[in-house]
């Protein structure tokens, strides 16, 4: 009795200590089970979302590029985490939360799309240009004139003339009694590309600027008599001369420049250090050379490595840096 009473309380014991333990590893496993998924959530989706575009998305907020992209993928990281489970849900969440902070320094398009500025905006995205200049497109600096913008007999408002604040310089100049008339808007910035160049050590000879719709009419007369032409264009349909009205020079904004004088000029026979500095240096002057090598087809110009105009050192710079000629430019903003 004794013997068999001992057992059944040992084997109750047994029983008691089975039962508590099990218990124990309920409790501990119930505990222990959502700690290491807890961790594990946030690496999960952003494992996950390696692949499937999550976490791209959110390092695109980053980037300047697309910001609607990432605002839009938004909702899909929700959905995708939450299918994982409560604590994914969490992860998600914190990814959701971080989204808008990504996302405000993007700036916010405010820009009215049928604005020129607008226009160049869209118009530079789509042809993979960086974010062209806000300028206001309809002013000066940024009148087109070529074959098909003629501005018929037009006269600047102003002219100044360059001889006498370049006597002291050792520029030379020359045309209309070797005064060198241009717009006087641009005279300051063409003297000081001029005085650049001469510290760099190099001659300057600026050798015409304005010239008005009877001069160019007569320059244009001479130089088809010469060449055995009718309508001013080479044998690649190209001007060498324009007609009345469609010369930059009757616009006053544009020089040509070489290091001294020359009687004709072709790219070959101006070579010098003079061109390569200007080359270089035009733009920080607010200068674009305006009818560069292989963009014929465009200007309808030959190509004159010594004809300089004046748009601006913002357009300029972005000109430059782009290549993108005046009529490139200006298209961009919906001047055509
Ligand atoms: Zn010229």
């Amino acid at each position: 009795m004794r013997e068999s009473r001992g057992k059944r309380i040992v084997l109750a014991l047994l029983v008691l200590a089975l039962l508590s333990s099990y218990l124990y590893l309920e409790i501990a496993g119930a505990q222990s089970l959502p700690l290491p998924e807890k961790v594990t959530a946030p690496v999960q989706s952003e494992a996950s979302a390696a692949a499937p575009g999550q976490v791209p998305a959110a390092q695109e907020g980053l980037s300047p590029a697309a910001p609607e992209q990432s605002a839009a993928s938004a909702p899909q990281p929700e959905q995708g985490a939450a299918a994982e489970g409560q604590s994914a849900q969490e992860g998600a969440s914190g990814l959701i939360t971080s989204l808008p902070a990504l996302a405000t320094p993007e700036p916010v398009p405010t820009v009215d799309p049928n604005t020129p500025y607008g226009k160049a905006l869209a118009k530079a995205a789509e042809l993979g240009l960086p974010t062209p200049p806000e300028i206001d497109v309809s002013s000066w600096e940024f009148t087109l004139v070529n074959g098909d913008h003629s501005i018929d007999r037009y006269e600047p408002e102003q002219l100044a003339y360059l001889h006498q604040t370049l006597a002291e310089t050792d520029i030379q100049t020359a045309y209309n009694g070797n005064r060198c008339p241009v717009d006087i808007r641009i005279a300051e910035p063409l003297i000081a590309m001029g005085q650049g160049c001469k510290e760099a050590g190099y001659t300057v000879y600026l050798s015409s600027g304005y010239r008005s719709y009877n001069d160019q009419a007569a320059n244009f007369q001479r130089v088809c008599q010469n060449n055995g032409i009718s309508d001013g264009k080479d044998y690649a349909g190209h001007y060498i001369t324009m007609p009345p009205g469609c010369s930059e020079h009757q616009l006053a904004l544009c020089c040509d420049i070489t290091d001294r004088y020359y009687e004709t000029k072709t790219p070959e026979k101006v070579a010098s250090p003079t061109i390569d500095w200007l080359l270089e240096h035009c733009a920080e002057y607010g200068f674009v050379q305006r009818f560069p090598s292989g963009k014929e087809d465009i200007t309808g110009v030959m190509n004159e490595t010594w004809h300089f105009r004046y748009v601006g050192v913002e357009a300029a710079a972005y000109m430059t840096e782009n290549e993108l000629t005046l009529e490139e430019f200006l298209s961009l903003y919906g001047v055509e």
